[in-house]
C-alpha cells in the first residue's frame, strides 16, 4: 500500500497495552484523539498517551475495532503485496498440493492482512474483503494473486456480516478473468467435492475442517455414520470413501443437502432419499432418539451458537443439548466427532459442555484426540480470537 496516511491516532493512557504483545485491534473505547479526518481504510499512524509509537493500522470509522494494526512499535513497514505473497508461499509446505486443489490462501489478521480472506478451489480463487481496510487493499490483493497464480479467474464473495459494521455494501462479483462456473469441482484425498462458491456458506466450502474430515474417517470403515449439519456433506461423504457402511446427512439447508447429493453420486455412491434428512438436527435427533436409531459414529459439526459475550449461556446449553442428543444414538463402542466453531467458546469451556453432556447421557468416552482448524488457517500468535474452530474426538467406553 503506497501513500502511507500522515493522520495520527492517539490512545487513552495505558491503552497500548495489548498492543506491546502484538494483540492487532485497538477499540474504540481506547482511542483518545484523531488528528484530520482519515479516510475508511486509510492506515493511520498510532501512538500511545505518552506519544509512543505503537505501530501502524488499518482506520475503520464505523466499527467497534477503531484500528487494525498492520505492524508494531517503531516498525512503520507495510506492504500489502508482500505479506500476500509470503501468505501463499507458506501454504504448499502447510497443505500438500497432492493431497488437495483447495486451500485457504490468506487468513486474515493471522497473515498480517486484517479483513482480507483468500480461498483457492482448483483454478479459481475466491476473496472476501471483510473490513474498510481490507476494501481499501482489494486492487493491490487482487493484482497480486493474478500475477502470482495466473488463476483463471478471481471471484469476490464479499457478504460476510461484518462488512455491515464496516459501513461497506455487499460485493459479489468478477474481479478478473473468467466468471467461475455454478459448480467447481475440488478433491481432498479421493473424495471430490462440487463447491458453488456463489452461494455457498463463506466463500464455498469449510475447508477449515479439512484434516478432521481426514481423521474422523480413518476411524470409519465399516461404521454406520451420521453426519449432523452436515452442508454439502464433507464428513459423511469422506467417512464413505473411506469405507464406513453407510451415511445419514442431517441439514436445515436444502440447497446444501441438494448439493450433498450430487457429491454422493460425484463419489460413486448411491444416494438414496433416506440418507438426506432436511430439518432442524435438535428435532431431527429426538425422532432417531424416538424411533430408536443408533449409529457407530456420529459428527456434529454445528454452526456458530454465540457470537457476543451475552449469548454464551445459551450457546453452552444448546452444545449441551445436541451433544447429549447425539450420544443417546450412540451404540456401545460409538465414536462422536463434536465440534464449536464460536470463537467465544474456548477449548476447556466447550470441553466441560461435553463432559456435562455425558453424565447426562450415564456415557463414559475416552477423549482419543482434539481436533483444530487446519493449518492453512493460523491464528496468529498474540491474537486468540483467530481461534474459532476446536473439536473432541470421542470413543464411547462401552
Ligand atoms: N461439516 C460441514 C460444515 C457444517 S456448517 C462440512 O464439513 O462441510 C454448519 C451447517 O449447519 C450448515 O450447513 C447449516 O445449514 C446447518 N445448520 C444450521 N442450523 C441448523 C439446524 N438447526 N439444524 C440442522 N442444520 C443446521
Amino acid at each position: 500500500m503506497k501513500g502511507h496516511s500522515v493522520e495520527t491516532v492517539k490512545l487513552l493512557p495505558g491503552r497500548e497495552h495489548a498492543t506491546l504483545r502484538h494483540h492487532p485491534w485497538l477499540f474504540s473505547g481506547a482511542i483518545g484523539s484523531v488528528s484530520g479526518e482519515p479516510a475508511p481504510g486509510a492506515l493511520v499512524k498510532v501512538v500511545s498517551a505518552k506519544g509512543e509509537p505503537v505501530g501502524i493500522g488499518c482506520w475503520s470509522p464505523t466499527s467497534q475495532i477503531r484500528v487494525r494494526l498492520v505492524a508494531f512499535g517503531e516498525d512503520d513497514r507495510f506492504s500489502c503485496s508482500a505479506r500476500v505473497m509470503s501468505a501463499i508461499e507458506a501454504r504448499p509446505r502447510l497443505v500438500p498440493d497432492g493431497y488437495t486443489n483447495a486451500v485457504r490462501l490468506v487468513n486474515a489478521e493471522a497473515d498480517g492482512l486484517p479483513g482480507v480472506v483468500v480461498d483457492r478451489y482448483g483454478d479459481f480463487v475466491v476473496c472476501q474483503f471483510n473490513t474498510a481496510g481490507a476494501e481499501r487493499m482489494k486492487n493491490e490483493v487482487v493484482a497480486t494473486l493474478a500475477d502470482a497464480l495466473s488463476p483463471r479467474g478471481i471471484y469476490e464473495r464479499s457478504d460476510a456480516d461484518g462488512r455491515r459494521y464496516e459501513g461497506l455494501a455487499e460485493s459479489n462479483r468478477r474481479l478478473v478473468g473468467e466468471e467461475p462456473p455454478d459448480r467447481i469441482e475440488i478433491f481432498e484425498g479421493d473424495a471430490r467435492f462440487l463447491v458453488d462458491v456463489r452461494h455457498g456458506h463463506k466463500t464455498g466450502f469449510y475447508l477449515d475442517q479439512r484434516d478432521n474430515r481426514r481423521l474422523v474417517a480413518a476411524c470409519a470403515a465399516g461404521l454406520d455414520v451420521l453426519n449432523v449439519f452436515s452442508y454439502t456433506g464433507g464428513f459423511g461423504i469422506a467417512a464413505l470413501k473411506a469405507g464406513a457402511k453407510s451415511a445419514v446427512h442431517v441439514d436445515l439447508s436444502a440447497p446444501a443437502l441438494a448439493l450433498a447429493r450430487e457429491n454422493a453420486a460425484l463419489n460413486g455412491f448411491e444416494p438414496a432419499d433416506a440418507d438426506f434428512v432436511e430439518g432442524n438436527a435438535f428435532e431431527v435427533l429426538r425422532t432417531f432418539r424416538d424411533s430408536r436409531r443408533s449409529f457407530d459414529l456420529v459428527v456434529l459439526d454445528p454452526p456458530k451458537f454465540a457470537d457476543a459475550k451475552g449469548h454464551l449461556h445459551g450457546a453452552a446449553r444448546g452444545y449441551k443439548d445436541v451433544n447429549l442428543l447425539a450420544m443417546k444414538l450412540l451404540r456401545p463402542g460409538g465414536f462422536l466427532a463434536t465440534f464449536s466453531c464460536s470463537g467465544l467458546m474456548t477449548p476447556d469451556l466447550f470441553a466441560k459442555v461435553v463432559a456435562e453432556a455425558a453424565v447426562d447421557a450415564k456415557r463414559d468416552f475416552r477423549l482419543c484426540r482434539r481436533l483444530w482448524q487446519a493449518p492453512d488457517h493460523p491464528e496468529g500468535l498474540a491474537f486468540p480470537e483467530g481461534l474459532y474452530l476446536k473439536g473432541l474426538l470421542l470413543q464411547d467406553m462401552d
